[in-house]
C-alpha cells in the first residue's frame, strides 16, 4: 500500500514510536554519502549500553518540578559543542570545577539548592546557519559537530562519517564515567571547597569575593556539624546530570530505549535534551521526536517566536501538564528580550500552563569582531540575565535557571568582565570551534551577580 507521507501513521499526532519523525520534515540533517554504513553504524548503536538510567532522569524531573515552584534554581552550563579531542581529565576537570564553583556561589546566595546540568557527554552535534562554506572560491559541507564530521576545511573531513556516532558514544561515556567518578570520590564534597580552586584563581580579580564566600560556607558547615554532633553526610556529594541538543535524530533514536518495570520510552543518552531555536517547528521532526520521549526536555526560543506559537508547542510536548516535564529556555539577545519576553510571558500565564523558565544569555549576544572573531561581550550577558529576573518579576512569573556556554580553561573568547578582555585579546586564547564560551572568571562572574541581583 502506498501511504501518501500526511496518510501514514507516523504523521498523525496520536501515534508516536522512536522513529515516527521520520515521517516529517527534518533540519539539519546532514547528508551521509552510504547508506549502508549508517545502517551499519547504527545498528551498533542499538546494541551499546545506554549513559544515563531512567531513576536518574526521573529524579531530575522532580527537581525541575521543584524548581518550577521556585524551589530550586537550574545551573546548565558547558561548552557550545565538545570536541572529541577534548574528552581529556583536565579539561573535563576544570569544566566541572567552575560549574561547582558556580553552584556553590549560587546556593549561598540564593539560599536554595542548585540542580547542577552540564551541557556535556553528548554535545556534539551543532545546527548551521549555512549547509556549506566558502573558502576562497572553495565550497564544502558545513562542519557540524563532531559527531557528524570534522572542522577542517577539507572535503575529507567534512564528509559526514557515520561511525563518528560511535566514537561520539564512546567519548560521552568516557566523560560521564569520569564525572561519575569525581563526583562519588569526594571531588564534589563541601567540606573541601579548595579542590575546586584553579591555578590561576589565587590572581583573579574575583578570588578575594569568592575566598570570603567559600569561608563562610566552611563555618556554616562546620557549625551545623558542631550541632548535629557529627559528620553531615549529604555535603559529600551532589547530583549532576547531563544535557544535550537532541539535533542528529538517528543518533537520538538509537539510544531510545523502554526499560523494564517502567512504562514508556526514554532516550538513555542524557538526562536533558534540548531543541536548538532552529529545529523548534510545531510540525518539525525535532519536535515530533521529543515528544514521545519521558526525560524532562527543553526548547530555546528566540525572538521571533509569537506566544501562540508557544502555547501549540505545549499542547504538543506536555499535553497532561506534568510537572518537570518543559522547560522554555529564551535566548532573545540583550537589545531585544524587553521588547520580546513579556508577551510570552503573559500568554503562559494567562493559560496556566506549568513550564520551567531559563534564560540563555549566550546565544542573542553573539556578534563579529572587525578581525573576524565571533566574540559576545561579558556586559550584554550580564544584561540579559539582569533584564530576565526584572521582566520575570514584573510579569508574575519566576526565572528558574540560566543556560551559559562556558568553559573551566583560561581562554579569551568573549570580551569584557573582571580583567576587561578586549577585542585584540581574542586571538590569545581562542579555542571554541564554534560559540565564543565564558572563560572561568567570566563565569563566576556572572554567579556573582545573580546573586547581587536577587538580594537587592
Ligand atoms: C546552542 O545552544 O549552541 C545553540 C545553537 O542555540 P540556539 O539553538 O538557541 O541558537
Ligand atoms: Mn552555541
Amino acid at each position: 500500500m502506498n501511504l501518501s507521507p500526511s496518510l501514514s501513521p507516523a504523521a498523525t499526532a496520536s501515534h508516536w514510536a522512536p522513529d515516527s519523525w521520520r515521517g516529517r520534515p527534518a533540519l539539519q540533517m546532514p547528508t551521509y554519502p552510504d547508506p549502508q554504513a549508517l545502517e551499519t553504524a547504527l545498528a551498533q548503536l542499538r546494541q551499546l549500553p545506554p549513559l544515563v538510567t531512567s531513576w536518574e532522569i526521573l529524579a531530575l524531573k522532580q527537581q525541575l518540578a521543584e524548581a518550577q515552584q521556585g524551589e530550586r534554581f537550574l545551573l546548565q552550563g558547558g561548552d557550545c559543542a565538545e570536541n572529541f579531542a577534548d574528552c581529556e581529565s583536565g579539561t573535563i576537570s576544570n569544566r566541572l570545577k567552575v560549574l561547582l564553583q558556580m553552584s556553590l556561589v549560587l546556593v549561598h546566595g540564593l539560599r536554595k539548592p542548585v540542580i547542577r546540568v552540564g551541557r556535556f557527554a553528548g554535545q556534539y552535534a551543532k545546527p548551521r546557519s549555512a549547509d556549506t562554506e566558502t573558502r576562497d572560491g572553495v565550497t564544502l559541507p558545513s562542519y557540524r559537530g563532531d559527531v557528524i564530521n570534522a572542522p577542517e576545511f577539507t572535503e575529507a573531513a567534512r564528509m559526514p562519517d557515520p561511525q563518528r556516532m560511535i566514537v561520539a558514544h564512546s567519548r560521552s561515556a568516557l566523560t560521564m564515567n569520569f564525572v561519575r567518578a569525581l563526583i562519588d570520590g569526594g571531588f564534589a564534597d563541601l567540606h573541601h571547597p579548595e579542590y575546586w580552586n584553579m591555578s590561576w584563581v589565587g590572581c583573579s580579580p574575583l578570588a578575594a569575593e569568592y575566598q570570603k564566600m567559600v569561608g563562610s560556607i566552611g563555618d556554616a558547615v562546620r557549625f551545623m556539624e558542631t550541632l548535629a554532633g557529627a559528620r553531615v553526610h549529604n555535603l559529600n556529594r551532589v547530583d549532576f546530570y547531563t544535557s544535550h541538543e537532541a539535533l542528529l535524530l538517528p543518533y537520538e533514536q538509537a539510544l531510545t530505549r523502554q526499560v523494564p518495570r517502567q512504562h514508556g520510552w526514554f532516550n538513555l543518552s542524557t538526562h536533558y535534551p534540548w531543541i536548538g531555536m532552529r529545529t523548534a517547528a510545531l510540525e518539525g521532526a525535532h519536535v515530533e521526536y521529543l515528544r514521545g520521549v519521558r526525560n524532562p526536555i527543553a526548547i530555546k526560543v528566540g525572538p521571533s517566536v509569537q506566544p501562540d506559537q508557544l502555547l501549540r508547542l505545549i499542547d504538543v510536548l506536555n499535553p497532561d501538564d506534568e510537572p518537570g516535564r518543559l522547560s522554555f529556555i529564551h535566548r532573545m539577545g540583550a537589545t531585544q528580550i524587553a521588547d520580546r519576553l513579556p508577551p510570552l510571558l503573559d500568554a503562559v500565564k494567562r493559560d496556566g500552563r506549568r513550564v520551567l523558565w531559563v534564560c540563555d544569555a549566550m546565544h542573542g549576544n553573539t556578534e563579529s569582531t572587525s578581525n573576524g572573531y565571533k566574540t559576545r561581550r561579558f556586559d550584554n550577558v550580564l544584561a540579559e540575565v539582569e533584564a530576565s529576573f526584572d521582566l520575570h518579576a514584573a510579569a508574575g512569573t519566576r526565572l528558574g535557571g540560566v543556560h551559559l556556554e562556558l568553559t573551566g580553561e583560561d581562554v579569551t573568547e568573549c570580551t569584557g568582565g573582571a580583567r576587561e578582555l578586549t577585542d585584540r585579546d581574542l586571538e590569545r586564547a581562542y579555542r571554541s570551534t564554534v560559540d565564543p564560551r565564558l572563560n572561568y572568571e567570566q563565569s563566576l562572574e556572572i554567579a556573582m551577580a545573580i546573586v547581587r541581583k536577587r538580594q537587592q
